[in-house]
């Protein structure tokens, strides 16, 4: 099976482990994609559902990693895959002066790419009519596994301490909303302001697109050198559906912030996430992309992965072939824009872990 196949059947079906304890902890909860647990194929690290009910059916399955974390993937009792889990990160050992583990305030994503949600709050997700059906933003904090608001000290700290001891090669702010008009904007900037002038590490902010087109520029002042602002899904009525609250931010919103927003960071440095599975189709997925590349901004489309206690957890994932049916062109539409994964800055289109997208850009790519 080729890469960007095998990494479309773990992602959408998920793997069993022999060993629950394989890798570094799995996060739980959340914003954004979750439940997963990072694996290097090949040389390219992915994230892989193992707490999801599909997982649990998996008929892919891990064997017990040894001491260097390498391990075989079976299929109905055959090999398919040898993989390796990332080792814990140093910096999880560590806590700030006041004792709050770093680990709550800022988790390493795939291998070296640092996340936080800055702000474990959001305004969509208080009611659960107005919810993205997909969220699990409060679950963590409920669980105290993370910290409300990351102060902008204690982000610095921790990146400091995520590029000295792990190696750490960008990161990813991302946050709630909050009620203000620039929806996250001035929360994203000083935090990136604080951790610029602790270490020198690229920094993808990510938030829902600001009332005022100046913020853009604001918050390139502040350090963030690549932008997201994420779709999740495109056809009005599954935005309507699947995230009640958001859908009242209308598609020419974003694009005219994207317009902008590309003005400030440059082609190819801002960015959208796609959620494929949530009952957009193929040519929607694919129209909306060749919109979103036609502007210069880089459409991360991921196979949707159904988190625990969110409303969705029932919900079924997309087949390996309709990912492969996106991703395929996809990976050839992005290309022919002059946009690639590697080149991209900082954040998820760059480490890609939760879609085979820059497998299937490779493909396209003349070696
Ligand atoms: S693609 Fe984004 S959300 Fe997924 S592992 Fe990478 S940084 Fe995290």
């Amino acid at each position: 099976m080729r890469d960007g196949d095998l990494i479309n059947e773990l992602q959408t079906h998920g793997m069993r482990l022999v060993d629950p304890r394989a890798g570094h902890e799995a996060r739980r909860g959340g914003a954004g994609p979750s439940d997963h647990k990072a694996i290097t194929i090949n040389g390219t690290t992915v994230m892989v559902p193992v707490h999801t009910a599909p997982a649990f059916a998996s008929p892919y399955l891990v064997e017990r990693p040894d001491a260097a974390g390498d391990a075989v993937v079976t299929r109905d009792g055959v090999e398919v895959a040898r993989v390796r889990f990332p080792l814990r990160p140093r910096f999880y050992e560590l806590a700030t002066a006041d004792g709050v583990p770093y680990s709550h305030i800022a988790t390493l994503h795939s291998r070296d790419v640092l996340a936080t949600t800055v702000l474990q709050t959001c305004i969509r997700y208080e009611s659960r009519k107005k919810t993205c059906q997909f969220c699990a933003i409060g679950q963590s904090l409920a669980a105290g596994r993370t910290v409300a608001h990351k102060t902008p000290g204690q982000l610095a700290e921790v990146a400091e301490a995520a590029v000295r001891l792990d190696g750490v090669k960008h990161m990813v702010l991302t946050t709630g909303t909050p009620p203000g008009k620039d929806r996250g904007a001035r929360v994203l900037a000083e935090s990136a302001r604080a951790i610029k002038a602790a270490v020198d590490i690229p920094i993808q902010g990510q938030c829902e697109p600001p009332d005022d087109d100046a913020w853009h520029q604001r918050m390139a002042d502040a350090g963030i050198d690549t932008l997201g602002m994420h779709l999740e899904v495109v056809t009005p009525a599954v935005r309507q559906r699947i995230m009640p609250g958001k859908a009242s931010v209308p598609l020419e919103k974003y694009f005219a912030s994207f317009e902008a927003a590309v003005k400030v960071f440059g082609w190819g440095q801002v960015s959208t996430y796609i959620l494929a599975g949530l009952g957009d189709t193929r040519e929607a997925i694919l129209d909306m992309s060749a919109r979103l590349t036609a502007i210069g901004v880089y459409p991360f489309v991921v196979p949707f992965v159904p988190i625990s206690g969110t409303p969705l957890e029932s919900h079924p994932t997309p087949t390996a072939e309709f990912m492969a049916s996106i991703l395929r062109p996809l990976g050839e539409m992005v290309v022919d824009a002059g946009m690639r994964s590697e080149d991209i800055k900082a954040g998820c289109g760059k480490c890609g872990a939760c879609s085979a997208l820059s497998v299937f850009e490779k493909l396209k790519v003349p070696a």
